[in-house]
C-alpha cells in the first residue's frame, strides 16, 4: 500500500542517527525539556512526566469497546518531547521515548497473562501501530510510531492499510475527527489470516479524541482479531472527556 514504508523509515532513521551522533560532536546535548547539559531528559524533568501516573480510557466501538493504556495523562513537557521526536527530527529522544512506552506496555502484559491464567486460554499476540496519513509521511519520510514501538522492543506486524479520506488529524476538531477517519483504516485482504484470532496491542504516541485508535480498533475487529487493546505514551484528556478515562 502507497502510505505504509516501513523499510525506507528504517533507512531514513538510520541517516538521521549518523547525523545526529555527527551534531553530538559539535553540539552539547541537553534536557529536550529544561536544557540542563548532558543529559537528554534530567531527572527533574523525568519526574515531572512521570508524576500524572497512567492513564485508562475505554472507547466505544459499533458493538464493542476498547481500553487504550498511556503511560502519562499529557503535560507540557510529554507534548513537547513527542513533539520535538516526531517534528525536529530528535530520534535521541527514541531510547527514553520508549522507555515509557515499555513501562505501560509491561504492566499491561502482566494483567493480560494473569487473565490468560484465569480464563484458560491464550491467544497469538501481535502488535500494530497506527498508520498515518499519506499526508504525514510524505512531510515526515519516517513513521514516528513504528520508530517509538521498536524503541520500546516491540516486533511489529504490518497488516493495516490506510484507504482514502484520512487527513492529518492534527487541524480538526473532534468532531471532525471522528468523521474524517471513519471506515478508513483497514486490514489488507491478503493479511486476515495473520490477525484471525489474534490478541492486537495496538501502539500510537498519543491518544487524543480517540476517533484514529477506535477507527484501527475497528478494522481489527471486523477482520476477526480477539482481544483488541491500545497502548499510548500520553493521554490528551480535554474536561468534557474526563468521563471517558
Ligand atoms: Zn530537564
Amino acid at each position: 500500500m502507497s502510505g505504509w514504508a516501513g523499510c525506507q523509515s528504517v533507512e531514513m532513521i538510520g541517516m538521521r542517527d549518523a547525523l545526529r551522533a555527527l551534531a553530538d560532536l559539535v553540539v552539547p546535548r541537553a534536557c529536550a525539556v529544561c536544557g540542563e547539559l548532558d543529559v537528554v531528559v534530567c531527572e527533574p524533568c523525568d519526574l515531572r512526566i512521570r508524576a500524572s501516573g497512567g492513564a485508562r480510557r475505554t472507547l466505544a466501538l459499533p458493538r464493542d469497546s476498547v481500553v487504550v493504556h498511556s503511560a502519562v495523562v499529557s503535560g507540557p513537557e510529554i507534548l513537547r518531547l513527542i513533539s520535538l521526536f516526531k517534528d525536529t527530527g530528535r530520534s535521541d529522544l527514541a531510547p527514553y521515548l520508549g522507555g515509557l512506552l515499555r513501562a505501560v506496555s509491561a504492566t499491561q502484559e502482566a494483567l493480560n497473562e494473569r487473565r490468560t491464567h484465569v480464563e484458560g486460554r491464550s491467544a497469538a499476540e501481535i502488535v500494530v501501530t497506527v498508520p498515518q496519513s499519506r499526508r504525514a509521511y510524505r512531510r515526515r519520510g519516517w513513521d514516528p510510531a513504528q520508530v517509538l514501538a521498536r524503541a520500546a522492543g516491540y516486533s511489529l506486524v504490518n497488516v493495516l492499510e490506510v484507504q482514502a479520506r484520512h487527513v492529518d488529524q492534527t487541524t480538526l476538531s473532534r468532531d471532525a475527527r471522528w468523521r474524517n477517519v471513519s471506515h478508513t483504516v483497514r486490514v489488507s485482504p491478503d493479511r486476515e489470516d495473520m490477525v484471525r484470532g489474534c490478541a492486537v496491542t495496538i501502539v500510537d504516541d498519543v491518544v487524543t479524541t480517540g476517533a484514529t485508535m477506535a477507527e484501527v480498533a475497528r478494522a481489527l475487529t471486523v477482520a476477526g482479531a480477539g482481544r483488541v487493546q491500545g497502548v499510548t505514551l500520553a493521554s490528551v484528556v480535554r474536561a468534557s472527556q474526563q468521563t471517558h478515562r
